[in-house]
């Protein structure tokens, strides 16, 4: 019987295998972790508080499908988040950078007069990317896009990737524009909300399917082989797919070189108090080693008597030291990355799906989407 065999539980992963299995075929999930959920894991720490080890995680999408989809594995709770940078000390802005931050900022009168040229100039309710701003044709406009850049920007990205916003593209730097609005949440997408029981609960339950097997603590390097242009699993060549989520150099055995991605460390801290900071977010824009700290409890709107948070370190990459969290998108390291993916059109029953595998920078819902799409071309091939 032909085999389905997909590596790595997280989003992507997850979701062909319930697919897969919702259309009546056979599949196997291995992860080389002991959880699901890739980095959208998350579990109860010793004081009962819902933690992402892995990072903070928010759902937020503007795909309709994508929301419809999950949600027949999760309730939701209502969850828009809103970001704060620590510009100076004791004075917190919103990110992304808007007209309420930058009357925090400069003098009132000031204030009002770029209001006045930002509206004129770009628009009421307008987001523009920084790099856009600081390039705009009006010089007042380039002069606060300035302003932006070195008070929200410029640190952080270099704490965060090494580089400067300039040497990143677009897919980066784009997440996050200035706002011409008072507008103050984080994301401004159709949908955005928490999993009632989390991440992993969510996760559970696609999985949870009689068609699925799951094997945790498996490193697909030690079940699967490749040949010259065939696939082996368990040494026997591979009579059916694999579809594949993790690291596209370590499948390949680095046969073209290490790709670089960009690690993260994180120091997390019982507080001995409800709340700890004003926002679930503080982002460190111009001082301090980490990028931002997280409380966990303002997730889930529960005041308890401690509070968690966790300070993220942005760190290089070291293969078989930490885990390669995000691709880092510049167009030297998308070159390298193609030279992997026509390596890999020789396996005709080799699909690369996800963060890792197809070395974008995406988001759960995006993961989602792209795992669907795959799941209907596969189909399609097969008709
Ligand atoms: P992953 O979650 O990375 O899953 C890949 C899985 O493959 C892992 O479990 C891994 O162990 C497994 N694997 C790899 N290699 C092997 C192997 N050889 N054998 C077996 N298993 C293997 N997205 C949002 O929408 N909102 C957010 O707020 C958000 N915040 C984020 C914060 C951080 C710090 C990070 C790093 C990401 C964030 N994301 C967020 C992005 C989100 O994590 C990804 O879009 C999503 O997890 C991608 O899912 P995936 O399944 O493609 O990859
Ligand atoms: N960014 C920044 N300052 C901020 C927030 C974001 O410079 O206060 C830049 C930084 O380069 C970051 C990118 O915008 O990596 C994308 O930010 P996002 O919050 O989307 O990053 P993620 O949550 O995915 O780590």
């Amino acid at each position: 019987m032909e085999k389905i065999i997909i590596v790595g539980a997280g989003f992507s992963g997850a979701t062909i295998a319930r697919l897969f299995a919702d259309s009546g075929k056979d599949v196997i999930v291995m992860d080389k972790r002991d959880t699901i959920g890739g980095n959208a894991y998350d579990c109860y720490n010793k004081n009962d508080i819902l933690i992402q080890p892995y990072g903070p995680h928010i759902f937020h999408t503007n795909e309709k499908k994508v929301f419809e989809f999950l949600s027949r594995f999760t309730e939701w709770t209502k969850y828009e988040h809103k970001v704060l940078a620590a510009v100076r000390k004791d004075k917190f802005v919103p990110v992304p950078f808007n007209l309420t931050s930058l009357f925090m900022l400069y003098p009132n009168d000031k204030a009002e007069r770029i209001k006045k040229i930002l509206i004129d100039e770009i628009g009421l309710d307008k987001k523009v990317p920084i790099l856009q701003l600081k390039k705009h044709e009006n010089a007042e406009v380039r002069k606060f896009g300035d302003f932006v850049y070195k008070n929200i920007f410029y640190i952080y990205t270099m704490k965060q990737w090494g580089f400067k916003p300039e040497q990143l593209g677009a897919e980066v730097m784009n997440r996050v524009p200035v706002y011409v609005s008072y507008e103050d949440r984080y994301f401004t997408d159709e949908f955005q909300y928490m999993p009632k029981e989390g991440f992993t609960e969510l996760i559970r339950n696609m999985l949870c399917h009689p068609r699925i097997k799951l094997k945790l603590g498996t490193d697909a390097n030690k079940e699967i082989s490749l040949g010259e242009d065939k696939i082996y699993y368990k040494d026997k060549e591979l009579d059916g797919m694999l579809i594949y989520t993790g690291c596209v150099d370590e499948l390949f055995d680095y046969k073209f070189g290490v790709l670089p991605y960009r690690s993260l460390k994180f120091k997390f801290e019982t507080i001995k108090k409800p709340s700890y900071q004003p926002s679930a977010v503080v982002n460190y824009t111009t001082s301090h080693k980490y990028t931002r700290i997280t409380e966990f409890t303002k997730f889930t709107c529960e005041e308890k008597e401690n509070t968690v948070i966790v300070k993220e370190y942005s760190k290089p990459f070291k293969r078989g030291k930490n885990i390669p969290y995000y691709p880092i998108p510049i167009a030297k390291n998308i070159a390298h990355y193609q030279e992997y993916n026509e390596h890999a059109k020789k396996y005709k029953n080799l699909y690369l799906l996800g963060r890792l595998a197809n070395y974008k920078y995406i988001n759960m819902d995006i993961a989602v989407k792209n795992a669907m799409e795959l799941f209907d071309k596969i189909n399609e091939i097969e008709e």
